[in-house]
């Protein structure tokens, strides 16, 4: 992996005077059961650990059309039927195969696709990898029909109400640490991550191509970039925070992990980087709503020390 260079435009280099002397924070996600639920409304965890007052076999359908949703963007959009074979830990792994051919009259149905195992299908996957990075860039409403957003609008919308808010809390969470970034330019409007400082990465066991359809149906996709998701399904998690401290890194960076699985923990612990431990059971000490940045701050300070007063203001109120 080519450590220079990754760290792009849009992650922020750090160029104003104002925000330079500060320190910069990564965040470091895990996915299922720490920003949405899934796996814990099909198999009745979630509902279970209300006793009796949440509806487990609303749970339990809820999460079998969230799955609907996720394999239709896949097989539809995401060439999953192709590639699901060939799981790459993050989708710019190919970039080195691609030689930057406009896609946009690209017959990919007749491509001779096969296993990637020569450069010419390597490339022919870097293709791919780029069109689906073009249509998480979009956003669902570039390529879903309306009675599919619709109908996903409402599964959101139930969801969440289910949840008490776990999904909506959980995106205003990440969307503090952009909102964040966000530095007014003279008399314009503010412009998002032009001065980006803080960062949002997603770390998550599953495979790839899925766990970017989760993001998009998630509403992930507008505080997570599709390059700052990690797929750890075959290398493991500490293999992806190495990654990730190689791409990131630097005298003023410190790294937060926030997850619900022993594996983070561990792998948080092995990395010497602070672990906030997300738990949906009711009594649980971090669940959304309720975990906030004062809190993983907190967190933080412990392993890094206090940060300058400035920095330390910045979350009050
Ligand atoms: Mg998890």
């Amino acid at each position: 992996m080519d450590e220079n260079g990754l760290i792009s435009s849009d992650n922020g280099e750090v160029s104003s005077d104002n925000v330079k002397e500060q320190p910069r924070n990564v965040y470091i996600w895990d996915m299922d059961e720490t920003l949405i639920l899934l796996r814990s409304l099909l198999d009745g965890s979630y509902a279970g650990a209300f006793h009796g007052l949440k509806d487990t076999r609303k749970g339990v359908e809820i999460g079998k059309q969230w799955e609907n949703h996720i394999l239709q963007i896949c097989d539809d959009y995401f060439f999953y039927e192709e590639i699901e074979n060939y799981n790459e830990p993050f989708l710019n792994s190919l970039t080195e195969y691609d030689d930057g051919r406009d896609l946009s009259i690209y017959d990919f149905e007749n491509d001779g696709f096969t296993s990637p195992f020569d450069d010419s299908n390597e490339r022919k996957l870097a293709y791919r990898h780029r069109s689906i990075a073009e249509k998480y860039a979009k956003g669902v409403h570039d390529f879903l029909d309306q009675q599919t957003i619709k109908s996903w609008n409402d599964l959101y919308s139930s969801t969440d109400s289910y949840t008490d808010g776990w999904l909506s809390s959980a995106h205003a969470l990440l969307e503090e640490v952009v909102e964040k970034n966000k530095v007014p330019t003279g008399n314009g409007p503010v412009s998002a991550g032009s001065k980006s400082q803080n960062i949002n990465v997603l770390v998550t066991s599953g495979s790839l191509i899925p766990s970017l359809a989760k993001c998009l149906l998630y509403r992930l996709d507008d505080v997570i970039p599709c390059d700052n998701l990690y797929s750890s399904w075959e290398v493991g998690k500490l293999q992806c925070f190495r990654w990730i401290k190689a791409r990131f890194d630097g005298p003023k960076v410190r790294f937060c992990v926030i997850g619900d699985g022993l594996e983070e923990c561990e792998a948080a612990r092995l990395m010497n980087w602070p672990f906030v431990k997300v738990d949906f059971r009711p009594n649980g000490i971090h669940r959304f709503p309720g975990l906030d940045m004062r809190t993983i701050q907190s967190y933080i300070d412990v392993v890094y020390g206090s940060p300058p007063q400035v920095e330390a203001e910045s979350y009050e109120g």
